[in-house]
């Protein structure tokens, strides 16, 4: 039996015309317009032998019972950025739905493994700066002292926005209880940047997500006045910055995957006569690879202490956030590598740079994939998010190709 794609495309424009403007999806989680593309999902559940509720941190679960308890687990989210795309999040809930449909029908309602779909809550953080809100609650990573205070950009806080949508700060921890069972999660999700399309290839299998290491680096020299002090006398903050922001490409080009940004800098006193005293950096540097990630790290500090002797400044580094790599589980790369080759020819493994709701499953100890399809031009978070209809239907196909695959690696995994 074949999976309804055209549906998940005519889904996928629904949902869209429903919660978009001319400037793009407005589905930001805890508003009403994200209720309002809950509330529409709801309504195509209807006819199926599902059993639905919301968890404790405001996750949609949608469960057809199987035969076994053992669970496969589908999901993404429905929620966008302000000015958002019409696919990031909302594909893989639909594409999920419709799996889910065929199955439901393959089956008579009674696959041999359980099957749940999650609508992850406030994937995105848009509002409020926390992302991954619903997923790390599930997966026990969630951070309720930190989020409580939380406002967004009219000081409404996040426990009162949470509360507007039935869900309790003090008790999303409970969410945890849904891992139950749960013995795989895949996840379809756009590539959002450009990597796929470089090698036209439509579908890929995704490795884990990078971990990631952002740092504020501060570099101290002397406010010097432009006009009286000599070339050689200076200690320009920015010149040590400066050498720094080129030394950290040649570092992360040493690996494949890697990549390094310097994506703010401030100097002070900045002003056209003045040489920078102080200049404020921040470096964002990501790999799958831990161990990369450390020397990557440990080489941007050596070569900041350099650039900051070689200028007469001194340099001080303070950690922003940090997040370890998550690599997805091998034997299921393996069965998405499968399901992309079987229905594209052409099989691809790939790092995600972004962060996505599956990496939070996968450190909770759930084997879990995810598999990217080729975004246009790579862009994302924006109304110009687009990705060939063609390609839309092969990774739901291949997608559908991969339940398929999980359920049996399931059921033979006792
Ligand atoms: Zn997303």
């Amino acid at each position: 039996m074949s999976v309804d794609v055209q549906l998940a495309i005519d889904q996928l424009k629904e949902v869209r015309s429903l919660t978009a403007d001319e400037n793009g999806a407005q589905r930001i989680a805890w508003t009403p317009t994200w209720l309002k593309a809950r509330a529409w999902f709801q309504e195509k559940l209807k006819g199926l032998p599902i059993e639905h509720h919301l968890d404790a941190a405001g996750n949609s679960w949608t469960t057809l019972a199987g035969a076994s308890p053992k669970t496969l687990i589908l999901g993404s989210h429905l929620d966008s950025v302000p000015n958002g795309g019409w696919l990031d999040g909302a594909l893989g809930v639909i594409a999920a739905f419709v799996v889910l449909s065929r199955i439901a029908k393959e089956f008579d309602g009674k696959p041999p493994v359980t099957i749940r779909l999650v609508d992850w809550a406030d994937e995105e953080g848009a509002r409020f700066g926390r992302s991954l809100f619903g997923s790390s609650a599930f997966a026990g990573t969630h951070t309720i002292q930190q989020d409580r205070g939380r406002t967004d950009a009219n000081g409404i806080r996040l426990e009162d926005a949470l509360a507007t949508c039935g869900v309790s700060i003090e008790s999303i921890g409970d969410a945890q209880r849904e891992r139950d069972y749960a013995a795989a999660y895949l996840e379809l999700h756009i590539e959002q940047g450009p990597v796929l399309e470089k090698l036209g290839l439509p579908l890929g299998a995704v490795l884990g997500t990078k971990g990631v290491e952002r740092h504020a680096i501060t570099f101290h020299g002397q406010e010097a006045h432009s006009g009286s002090t000599p070339m050689r006398a200076r200690r320009d903050a920015l010149a040590a910055a400066a050498k720094l922001a080129l030394a950290i490409r040649p570092i992360a080009m040493q690996y494949s995957d890697a990549v390094c940004t310097m994506g703010s800098l401030k100097t002070f006193p900045g002003i056209v006569t003045a040489v920078v005293g102080r200049c404020e950096a921040t470096l964002d540097q990501r790999d799958l690879d831990a161990g990369i990630l450390a020397s990557m790290y440990s080489e941007a500090q050596q070569k900041s202490r350099q650039f900051a002797e070689e200028e007469g400044c001194t340099v001080e580094w303070s950690r922003i956030w940090n997040i370890a790599p998550e690599p997805f589980h091998p034997e299921l790369i393996n069965l998405c590598e499968e399901a992309v080759r079987e229905t594209v020819g052409q099989p691809h493994r790939l790092p995600s740079g972004p962060l996505h709701d599956a990496a939070e499953v996968s450190r909770s100890g759930i084997p879990t994939v995810m598999m990217f399809v080729q975004s246009l031009k790579g862009i994302s978070h924006n109304k110009i998010e687009d990705t060939r209809e063609e390609h839309l239907r092969q990774a739901i196909t291949a997608f559908d190709r991969l339940a398929s695959k999980t359920i049996e690696w399931i059921a033979a995994h006792p």
